[in-house]
């Protein structure tokens, strides 16, 4: 078996561990592979190995991969500039970076015109980090408060990256405050938007992420190995 294949399998058998240890079904927690800077070769072994969601941050770095592995399935995991979601919409299956209203109604725009509808997360930035997308709580809610006017779009939950931590456990407090914000917005209950997934763990903390509700984790160097 080859290196990243036997990553794949150990990975997947951490998040079912993790899961189960949460009382959660295995099943309701996906692994979403971050193929940043990672090459094509490598990324069909993740395939072959029965790795089908892969993540990509760059959108001029995505596109021949996901030619390259046409029958994967592509989530848009990086900041995204509204001169580039013409490159997204029909290429993606998912965009979880979706961080003000003006991205939201241009994506909107391009899918009504392609006659398709995208799944889209809401990035929130909860605790203010300056170099990172995302917006606050009440950005948040005020685009979810405006959902219906982009039917191009459906929003289907909240993604996050939590500023570094060494220790997952103090990356805990950032997972639970992206569900409990989930949670606000599923009882308010806006028109058009349903928090289905919560978007959050990296390599070093999917456990935690996942015993705070992660649906997806984001997964790059614990498969493909640290990046240079
Ligand atoms: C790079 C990246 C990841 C994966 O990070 P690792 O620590 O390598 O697992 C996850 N999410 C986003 C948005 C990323 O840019």
């Amino acid at each position: 078996m080859s290196e990243i294949a036997k990553n794949v399998r150990e990975i997947r058998e951490k998040i079912r561990e993790a899961a189960l240890g949460a009382g959660r079904d295995p099943d309701s927690v996906r692994l979403l592979a971050v193929t940043k800077t990672v090459s094509p070769e490598t990324i069909k072994e993740a395939f072959e190995a029965g790795q089908t969601l892969f993540g990509e941050n760059y959108v001029q770095e995505a596109l021949p991969k996901i030619d390259a592995i046409p029958r994967a399935e592509w989530h848009m995991i990086g900041h995204l500039q509204s001169n580039k979601a013409k490159y997204v919409v029909g290429t993606f299956s998912m965009v979880h970076t979706v961080d003000r209203p003006s991205l939201a109604a241009e994506l909107s725009r391009l899918c009504i015109a392609r006659g398709i509808k995208l799944p889209v997360l809401l990035q929130a930035n909860l605790s203010g980090e300056a170099s990172k997308g995302g917006a606050d709580a009440e950005g948040i809610i005020a685009i979810a408060k405006r959902a219906l006017e982009w039917p191009g779009i459906e929003i289907q939950g909240l993604m996050a990256i939590p500023p570094y931590e060494e220790d997952p456990e103090m990356s805990r407090p950032h997972f639970r405050a992206l569900r409990l914000l989930a949670n606000r917005i599923d009882s308010v209950g806006f028109s058009g938007v349903k928090m289905y997934h919560l978007s959050m763990g990296m390599s070093h903390d999917f456990k935690a992420a996942i015993e705070e509700g992660a649906t997806m984790v984001r997964v790059g160097s614990a498969l493909f190995g640290q990046r240079l």
